[in-house]
């Protein structure tokens, strides 16, 4: 059952990019568990195949599965060409079968989390013609080079906005230490845990140009 949002709450959505991984997924998913939070994985296909179980739970855990790019290999602005700009797309979309979410969401591969060119005009097309809904982010504290510092580096990036899309990532046990005590943080300031996206973090939605099918975004 959904809850109305309280008013004098701030919500935050979580999101988990990069995995499965055989052991760090299914610890960050004790610890959603445990505070009652369901978030999306954005799957990277060629992972899939070595940790499928732990995507499996989260799916039957109340998580939503996305796709994240079948290799993670090349940003699209650094390589736009039509084959692998769909194979990066449809494989991992195959490869994930009934645990993708029915929105079929789609987050590209930003490199240093950035957003310029994380789409290209093929990309887009490509998400539009197929039905998906394309979602960004817009707080990325690097919780993959910075183990130790990433939760502070997320209070601050996180404080002057409206609706925080946070990307972190479910591959290094040494900064998902810090899960627990960064998510017990964010309820004591009265965060409200939200499942679904902000829409000014969609590209795509279920096919159509959203809010940030912007300049910058799409690089041709
Ligand atoms: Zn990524």
């Amino acid at each position: 059952m959904q809850m109305e949002p309280d008013p004098a709450m701030r919500r935050i959505t979580l999101s988990f990019d990069n995995g499965p991984h055989p052991e760090v997924t299914p610890f960050v998913l004790d610890i959603l568990a445990r505070h009652g939070i369901a978030t999306t994985f954005f799957i990277v296909g060629d992972k899939l195949a070595g940790a499928r179980a732990a995507s499996e739970r989260a799916h039957a855990e109340g998580h939503w599965i996305g796709n994240h790019t079948w290799s993670h290999s090349q940003p699209f602005r650094e390589r736009g060409d039509v084959d692998f700009v769909h194979s990066e797309i449809d494989r991992t979309q195959a490869a994930l079968g009934t645990l993708a979410h029915p929105d079929k969401f789609f987050r590209p591969f930003g490199g240093q989390g950035r957003l310029d060119g994380a789409l290209n005009g093929c990309a887009a097309e490509h998400l539009q013609k197929g039905g998906f809904t394309c979602v960004l982010w817009n707080a990325v504290p690097g919780d993959w080079k910075d183990h130790d510092g990433w939760p502070d580096v997320a209070l601050s990036q996180i404080q002057n906005l409206d609706w925080p899309l946070l990307v972190l990532h479910d591959i290094n046990l040494a900064a998902m230490r810090h899960l627990d005590r960064f998510v017990g943080t964010l309820r004591d300031r009265d965060f409200a845990f939200e499942q679904a996206f902000p829409p000014s973090c969609l590209a795509i939605e279920r096919g159509s140009p959203a809010v940030v099918l912007r300049d910058g975004v799409v690089a041709n």
